[in-house]
């Protein structure tokens, strides 16, 4: 009766030891780089944060302006890391912490972006395209290219085959479209078009007059209609940068945040991906995560950037896991 207590009493403490002896020892990470050749570590100064992602878990680091981190006690369940920091593409790597590990950081990825004007007045009159408007189109792109840095997304919008902007307004074909019920029926009739008014290569916004949502055609309102080979958007005429990026977020695999502020973390209405939000102003590291490894991401279905890495997120899978879309580094905005 004694023994088999005694027994008893032993075993929990090795469950516990054996837990422990899974774990390797403290592990450090060097983050290089490539922008600085001479000198591969990085400059210390730039905040960097990393997180580690297992089958089950997420480890998010506190963010440093060091230019290695060192992990207490790193359990080697975590066999991804992804580190960020603006100025540069997120450095992604499987860890197998048997050595010191290396995170690269490379450069920003050039995604290519084509906004077709088609109908950009109030009156729907769809005129050419005056040079203000080009203007205020191309300051879209800037406020997005601002944005999708400082939130270290790791992406630049560069122009399509050396065009940014296209008027589209002699385009009669796309212009009596110019209040966009349906996506996906204004995408066929751009692809339909010789030439055609479609970059399968880039991300294609086209600004109409109005676009109807949940019932209601407003001229601030934006539609994805996006697929494997298209990467495809309408917006309407007064629409913001912010929602322009909100529906290349979509582009990018990005799906709406629906949850409330509790079993969000913070206001959701504050995230890029909240439906409708007029202060939207951030992405976590959770969803840049997605935008570089989801499978539907223009990253991968338009540049083929993580052939073997990518994955739908979800669900998340044992085999090729997923941090939750409210993973952070920062606690930002
Ligand atoms: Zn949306």
């Amino acid at each position: 009766m004694n023994w088999r207590v005694h027994v008893l009493v032993i075993a929990v403490p090795l469950t516990v030891a054996a837990a422990f002896a899974l774990a390797a020892d403290d592990a450090t990470v060097t983050l290089e780089c490539a922008t600085v050749p001479t000198a591969p570590q990085c400059p210390p100064g730039t905040s960097t944060g990393v997180l580690l992602i297992s089958a089950t878990n997420t480890f998010a680091a506190p963010p440093t302006t060091k230019s290695t981190l060192t992990f207490g006690s790193v359990d080697d369940s975590f066999k991804e890391a992804m580190a960020f920091r603006r100025g540069s593409a997120p450095a992604y790597k499987h860890v197998t912490w048997t050595t010191a590990e290396t995170l690269a950081f490379t450069d920003r990825v050039e995604l290519p972006l084509r906004i077709w004007a088609v109908c950009t007045d109030d009156a729907g009159t769809c005129p050419a395209l005056t040079s203000t408007r080009r203007t205020q189109l191309e300051k879209i792109v800037t406020h997005a290219n601002g944005k999708l840095n400082g939130e270290r997304v790791g992406i630049m919008l560069v122009p399509a085959n050396g065009t940014l902007i296209s008027d589209e307004s002699g385009t009669g074909d796309l212009t009596e479209l110019k209040d966009v019920d349906d996506c996906a029926a204004f995408k066929e009739k751009a692809a339909m078009l010789s030439p055609a008014r479609v970059v399968t290569t880039a991300l294609n916004i086209y600004v109409v007059h109005t676009v109807r949502v949940r019932g209601e055609a407003g001229p601030g309102f934006g539609q994805d209609c996006s697929d494997r080979t298209k990467k495809v958007a309408v917006v309407g005429r007064k629409a913001s940068w912010r929602t322009v990026l909100h529906e290349i977020g979509h582009m990018l695999a990005l799906e709406h945040v629906e949850e409330t502020a509790s079993n969000w973390g913070s206001d959701p209405k504050e995230n890029f991906m909240r439906d409708f939000s007029t202060t939207r102003k951030f992405f976590t590291e959770g969803q840049i995560f997605r935008v570089h490894l989801g499978q539907r991401s223009a990253l991968n279905d338009l540049l083929n950037r993580y052939p073997t890495d990518k994955r739908f997120c979800d669900p998340s899978t044992a085999a090729l896991p997923c941090p939750k879309p409210n993973e952070r580094v920062w606690d930002e905005p």
